[in-house]
Order: structure tokens, then sequence, then C-alpha cells
């Protein structure tokens, strides 16, 4: 099923973005990358896919926070493949501060990124689906879109506020062959996270793998971060006929995290 479709993974230049695109290519989808980094870096990746896996790998700078690029690259994308047959929107930042002391900008580019521009993209990709009367849409939330955290309070608002659009959009098109769910990962070791252990072992004058145990240990009853491709795996599995009926939900691949 997933063979020769369009996959676009929103940020899959790092970390779970790229474990998505990589899972999916493996299973045969042509992939269209989207993110930020080092332009030969990215190219070796884009290349990398193709060559590994066989399928068309393309790539696409637009800048998240903006409508008329997510825009433009979705009519490009629909130029050359007809539509985009799954929609995966993975981009997303972190800040942390405390509210009284969170910098405005900040918790618009969180808002942004994290947020708005899964609805510029759903709003723009639907059209087409609808005309193939197929599409799968993935929104990676979190476990902070289920539950809170402090010092993360724009994130944890457009983690919640995503889970919110997926069962929107799981509605109006729940007579159609166009599903959308949200996946919420717990701790996944990536750039945007390993920030995170850096400023901990910096405050706390410990090691990285000290700082990475007290992380987990706070929240993650298995002690273990989840990896990119299992939350790849399980995108796979949401494009597959057995997840046709897997509407609106909101999955926790979070090593137990909200069990507690
Ligand atoms: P990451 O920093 O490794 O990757 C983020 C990706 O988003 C990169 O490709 C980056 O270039 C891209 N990006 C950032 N700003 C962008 C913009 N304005 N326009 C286009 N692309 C942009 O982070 P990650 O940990 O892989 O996070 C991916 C997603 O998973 C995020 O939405 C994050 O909130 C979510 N998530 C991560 C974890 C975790 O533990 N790592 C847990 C739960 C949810």
């Amino acid at each position: 099923m997933i063979k020769g479709k369009l996959a676009l993974v929103t940020g899959s230049t790092s970390g779970i973005g790229l474990g998505i695109a990589r899972t999916l290519a493996a299973q045969g989808a042509n992939v269209l990358l989207n993110g930020f980094g080092d332009a030969g870096e990215i190219e070796q990746i884009r290349a990398g896919i193709a060559a590994e896996f066989g399928v068309v790998a393309e790539y696409d700078a637009a800048d998240m926070t903006r409508p008329a690029e997510i825009e433009a690259m979705i009519a490009r994308a629909e130029e050359r493949h007809g539509a985009i047959d799954i929609l995966v929107n993975n981009a997303g930042i972190q800040h942390v501060a405390p509210i009284d002391a969170f910098p405005t900008e900040r918790w618009d580019a969180v808002i942004a990124i994290n947020l708005s521009s899964s609805f510029h993209t759903i709003r723009c990709a639907l059209p087409a689906m609808k005309k193939r009367n197929w599409g799968r849409i993935v929104n990676i939330s979190s476990v902070h879109g289920l539950v809170a955290s402090t010092e993360k309070v724009a994130y944890i608002a457009a983690k919640h506020g995503l889970i919110g659009l997926t069962k929107v959009v799981a509605l109006e098109t729940a007579r159609t062959g166009i599903t959308c769910n949200a996946i919420c990962p717990g701790w996944v070791l990536t750039p945007l996270v390993q920030k995170q252990i850096d400023a901990r072992a910096q405050k706390g004058g410990i090691s990285d793998r000290e700082a990475k145990d007290a992380l987990l240990a706070e929240k993650q009853p298995s002690l273990d971060f989840a990896t990119p491709e299992q939350i790849g795996a399980l995108t796979v599995f949401l494009c597959s006929p057995g997840a046709d009926q897997i509407r609106g939900t909101s999955l926790p691949i979070d090593g137990g995290w909200t069990a507690q």
C-alpha cells in the first residue's frame, strides 16, 4: 500500500522526522524531505535515501513559520506527483523557561512551527487527497500533548492544540479514505532532547550519562529512550490498511510515561 506513494515529512533533516522518512522509504514510499541544516549534509541525506531504498527522494527548504512557503511547497509537490498521499507533520522546536520569563518571540515561534504549520500543510494538502479518496495524516505531537511539565508552556500548549486539530480533521474526513492521527512520543534521543540533557549536565555539574539517566528517571518508567525508527514503524502501520479505522487517536510511544 505504501509503495510508490508520496510522503512529505516536515522537519526531516534530523531526529524523528529523518527516522520516519527513512522507515517510509524502506517500505517503498517516495519521500519529500524538509527542514533546516547544512546544504551539503541535506543533499547527502537525500541522495543516500534514494540510493539505499531505490525511491524518489526530494527536498524542499520551506520554512514552517511561513504559510506562503508551505503553500508553495505543497503546490510544487502536487505539480510533480498529483497529491501528497502521506503527510507527516513533524517539524518542531522547544524552548524551556518559566512562563513569566518566557520570551514572547519564542512563544510565537513554537506555536507557529509546532501547531500552525500543521493547520497550513493539512488545509493545503487535503483537497488533492480528497480527489484520490486516500490519504494518511500523521501529526507528531508528544506526551506533552497529553500531560504537562513545568517550563514548556508554548510547547505544551502547541502539542495539546495539535491533538485537538487531529480530532477535527479526523471527524471532517471520517467518511473518506483519509485518516488523521497523532503520535505522542516520550523521550527520544535527538538533537532537540540532547540540548536539554546538555543544560541539565551543565547546571548539575554531572556527566552526559548521569544527565540522561536523571532525565529518564524523572518521567519515563522504562528508563530507556524511544527511537526515531520506532516512531517510523508506528507511522508505517498507520499508513497500512490495518489502520483504516484508526481515526482521531493520540498514540503514545513513551516507555510508560503517561501510564503513571
Ligand atoms: P530535531 O531538532 O532533531 O528535529 C527537528 C526538525 O525540524 C529538524 O529537521 C529541523 O530542521 C526542523 N525544523 C525546525 N524549525 C523548522 C522550520 N521553521 N521549518 C522547517 N523545519 C524546521 O527534533 P526531534 O526531537 O526529532 O523532534 C521532531 C518532532 O518530534 C518535534 O515536533 C518534537 O516536538 C517531537 N517530539 C520529540 C520528542 C523527543 O523526545 N525528541 C518527544 C516528543 C515529541
